[in-house]
């Protein structure tokens, strides 16, 4: 969506203008923490994780929080300044970064630049912010942003915050305060601890976060700012669930995050029922959001309260016509799920517990429930994939397709399903780590002919993942700091396209390890401690 000013400075004042906040903040703290997020303003602000650390610091007694984000208006001779009081970056002791997803690593290597921050940390000295990475590509594998990161949060923020307010508070020399930031838990300091931990603990960096148990306590955490100049437009986030029980074997975030930890209904509708004069729609953010046992209770309340509900993607097992009915009373049509592979096969072998025949029964109750699109996200590529499972993935779209339509004729409303197909992308902490993205020549025939079958199947929308975005994907997920000379490049904008051609070896070396070509069948996805071990991300521990 275009935001508001022409000049960087005009931008500010408007968005600063159009913001409500949920919580009264004062910025009134001696020391000053600028925290960004390494994209644009509407991207930042949908973003409840940086919403919430925002909040976390400036609750920190004497201490201000204030952001900025990525604006390309910041290319001038002004550089990137906060959006409370645009104050340069420089000027603050501690310049934190909210980055959850690899893709804005680009963006980050920019900005230091333009604030006249030193990039690489070593040339950094006394006078120069702290440069501290938090976020989930922390937790996942801060390995690449070694060269340029002085400390990486790894956890919760509400683990974390605290102790790097302390560090702050102490106004310490460099030195020191990196000393000190390194003697607390979940901070990784490579400058302190090595570039693999190796000074660190048992030469491993535990990562912080909250046990199962203290879920029910837990204050959920939810939009700290309401803007309109987000896609979310004045939604009010809340998290209920952080975590999935379904352990499927490719995911990052139920394997990174696990055990669950879920917040209880009661004060998720504590929030609700508190900010519910400054907006009436809300969305509940979930690793999984129909995996809460309390989900009905959660949406009966929420409808009681009159807001509009949400919901990024279900669960499929958790599907419900109760759960349905709330959601297509107030006028939802559209419905996300992820049955991942085309037959029960393939996605018992990946841990995902959905038959065909359960999936078959919840298509049935969402089209009955009157939803005319669905949204189906789908892997190609997936370890142990057969081409039958790729013609598999058109007759169970064709099947699902045959369910909803006969549903829409009864109601004279034929709606359109959309197979959104990405490749499968390995990615640090799940079993399947260590798998191999698929062959781009293979993965191209398997995209092409899905579009191909799909073009010809009315009703059907299709959506495939372009090969070379699979594999920057892959490459950025699993690289170590030989990334280096490959990232500085993306930063100065050479094109994805060219970065893989010019560095199709190292490239194939990390997201095709030789150690799996030919690995034993049986073997796949079994989690193989050497292995990860030896992978730039070895050194994270839950424990
Ligand atoms: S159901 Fe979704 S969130 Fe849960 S483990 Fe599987 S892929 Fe991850």
């Amino acid at each position: 969506m275009p935001l508001p000013g022409r000049t960087s400075a005009e931008r500010r004042r408007a968005l600063l203008a159009a913001e409500t906040f949920t919580e009264d903040i004062t910025f009134a703290g001696r020391h000053r923490i600028a925290l960004g997020f390494p994209s644009s303003y509407d991207v930042g602000m949908s973003n409840l994780g940086f919403q919430w650390v925002y909040r976390l610091f400036n609750r920190e007694d004497d201490i201000s929080c204030e952001r900025f984000f990525w604006d390309e208006a910041d290319d001038d001779r002004r550089g990137p300044r906060t959006l409370e009081s645009e104050t340069p970056l420089g000027d603050f002791p501690l310049v934190a970064f909210s980055i959850s997803w690899e893709m804005d690593y680009v963006n980050f290597l920019k900005i230091l630049p333009l604030a006249r921050i030193p990039l690489r940390r070593e040339d950094r000295g006394e006078g120069d912010p702290l440069i501290l990475v938090g976020g989930d590509s922390a937790r996942i594998n801060p390995a690449p942003l070694t060269p340029w990161v002085d400390a990486f949060a790894m956890g919760d923020g509400e683990k974390l915050a605290a102790g790097i307010a302390d560090v702050l508070r102490q106004e310490l020399p460099r030195d020191e305060a990196l000393a000190a930031l390194a003697a607390l838990k979940g901070i990784y300091v490579p400058a302190v601890h090595g570039p693999r931990a190796e000074g660190a603990d048992e030469g491993k960096v535990v990562v912080q976060q909250f046990k199962a148990a203290e879920g029910p306590l837990r204050e959920p955490p939810h939009t700290t700012i309401l803007t309109p100049h987000t896609e979310l437009s004045g939604k009010l986030l809340v998290e209920i669930a952080r975590g999935c029980s379904e352990m499927c074997r490719f995911c990052w975030a139920a394997y990174a995050m696990a055990p669950q930890v879920r917040t209880a209904a009661d004060n998720v509708l504590d929030v609700a029922r508190r900010l519910r004069p400054l907006t009436n729609r809300i969305g509940l953010i979930a690793t999984a959001v129909a995996d809460h046992p309390d989900i009905l209770p959660i949406l009966n309340g929420l409808a009681e309260l009159e807001y509009h509900i949400a919901l990024s993607s279900v669960k499929i097992d958790a599907i419900s016509a109760p759960i349905l009915a709330i959601l297509a009373k107030q006028g939802e049509r559209s419905l996300a799920i992820a049955p991942e592979a085309g037959n029960e096969r393939l996605r018992r072998a990946i841990n995902k517990k959905v038959s065909d025949a359960l999936l078959r029964e919840k298509v049935q109750l969402i089209a009955q429930a009157g939803f005319t699109n669905l949204k189906l996200y789908l892997q190609v590529g997936l370890p142990g994939e057969t081409d039958e499972d790729v013609r598999d993935i058109v007759r169970l779209v064709d099947d699902l397709r045959q369910i909803m339509l006969a549903e829409g004729r009864k109601r004279g409303r034929l709606g359109t399903l959309v197979p959104s197909v990405n490749a499968f992308i390995p990615t640090p902490h799940p079993p399947f780590e260590n798998e191999s993205l698929e062959d781009p020549e293979a993965l191209d025939g398997k995209l092409k002919l899905l579009a191909e079958s799909f073009r010809r199947m009315p009703n059907v929308t299709f959506r495939g993942m372009p090969v070379n975005e699979a594999i920057w994907e892959a490459y950025l997920a699993k690289m170590g700091t030989e990334s280096e000379p490959i990232l500085l490049q993306a930063a100065t904008g050479v094109p994805v396209r060219r970065l893989v051609r010019e560095h199709r070896e190292t490239i194939m070396s990390v997201v095709r390890p030789i150690a799996n070509a030919g690995a034993d069948p049986a073997r796949r996805g079994v989690f193989d401690p050497a292995a990860r071990k030896a992978s730039p991300w070895g050194f994270i521990s839950k424990s």
